[in-house]
């Protein structure tokens, strides 16, 4: 519930439905073919007015959520309140529901919520724009964040073009142990692609297809992420995982962008509750969680 002056805004959790990565670039980073799926898990970001600017976290990870300036939401803050040359006294609290380093773009979800509420909580009436644009200043992954729904990310991901979605997607995301770091996932991008021809990274035309007309088999047949072999090397094992949802009836298995946390297409509703059942039988991941796609972008959510 929103506290009494306070503005909360929902925010959802990405899938990758394609990650298609291009060779390292002299800066670094990787040219980047990419799908992004909202899905319905939720980070809930509260602001309210306070003296300085604060942040709190509740939820089964929130000890590994940093509280300083590091943290996106307080990033977010920071950045509208220097643009609007006022403070960013707010006390942000974020009621988390992401898995944290997960690869569901959890620490971006923070940013984009924490952005809109100040927005809203100062009265900034800030454009779409404009917002847009201090979202990809925080990071690649942000701008989707406050979009939500499904697009395609180009350049580093931040490039955006919103994609139309057919028909309701059902998934299941088996939460590993532990996070790995997107950068390091990124590393051993290369070390195994070393010496290799990388493909320049394009969108696939099955993929969006399947995307338009809510097809879930063919989706099922179109999903790849060229991370996820870097992703298994960090962490073999993933792959029981991944086989523990194939043999419970999963129509298809996926690396969620950088890892640990495994994504897993399934027929419908009920087949999707068999499927997390399963695994979380199978001891192979901490838990796992139904959810639907697509979710919508951020939002600011009634106040009680
Ligand atoms: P992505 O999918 O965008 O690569 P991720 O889901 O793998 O990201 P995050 O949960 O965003 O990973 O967290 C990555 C790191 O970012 C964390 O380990 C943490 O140190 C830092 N971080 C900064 N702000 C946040 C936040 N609000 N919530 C979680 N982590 C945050």
């Amino acid at each position: 519930m929103t506290p009494s002056g306070g503005v909360t805004v929902r925010v959802p959790a990405k899938v990758n439905v394609q990650l298609a990565v291009g060779a390292a670039r002299p800066d670094g980073f990787h040219d980047l073919a990419n799908v992004f799926l909202a899905v319905s898990l939720y980070d809930e970001v509260t602001a309210t007015p306070a003296d300085e600017l604060t942040i709190t976290c509740e939820g089964p990870d929130a000890d590994k959520v940093p509280l300083d300036r590091t943290n996106l939401a307080a990033r977010a803050a920071e950045l509208l309140a220097a643009r609007h040359g006022i403070s960013p006294d707010v006390h942000l609290h974020i009621a988390k529901d992401i898995p944290v380093a997960g690869g569901m773009a959890g620490g971006s979800a923070d940013g984009a919520g924490a952005l809109l509420a100040c927005d809203a909580l100062w009265g900034l009436n800030s454009s779409r724009a404009d917002l847009l644009e201090i979202c990809a200043e925080l990071g690649s992954d942000v701008p989707f964040s406050l979009v939500g729904g499904a697009a395609l990310g180009t350049g580093r991901g931040e490039k955006l073009t919103e994609l139309p979605v057919g028909g309701a997607f059902h998934w299941v995301f088996a939460v590993a142990d532990g996070g790995l770091s997107t950068p390091t996932v990124f590393a051993e991008f290369d070390r195994l692609a070393e010496g290799a021809e990388i493909p320049d990274p394009t969108a696939s035309p099955a993929l969006l297809d399947a995307l338009r007309t809510g097809d879930t088999t063919a989706l099922a047949a179109a999903l790849t992420n060229d991370l996820q072999p870097a992703a298994l090397s960090l962490r073999p094992s993933l792959a029981a995982t991944l086989t523990a949802g194939t043999d419970a009836g999963a129509l298809a298995t996926l690396v969620s962008g950088s890892g640990p946390t495994t994504a897993f297409l399934a027929k419908d509703a009920e087949s999707a509750e068999a499927v997390a059942a399963a695994l979380i039988a199978s001891g192979t991941c901490r838990t796992a969680r139904v959810a639907t796609s697509p979710a919508p972008g951020a939002i600011v959510l009634p106040s009680a």
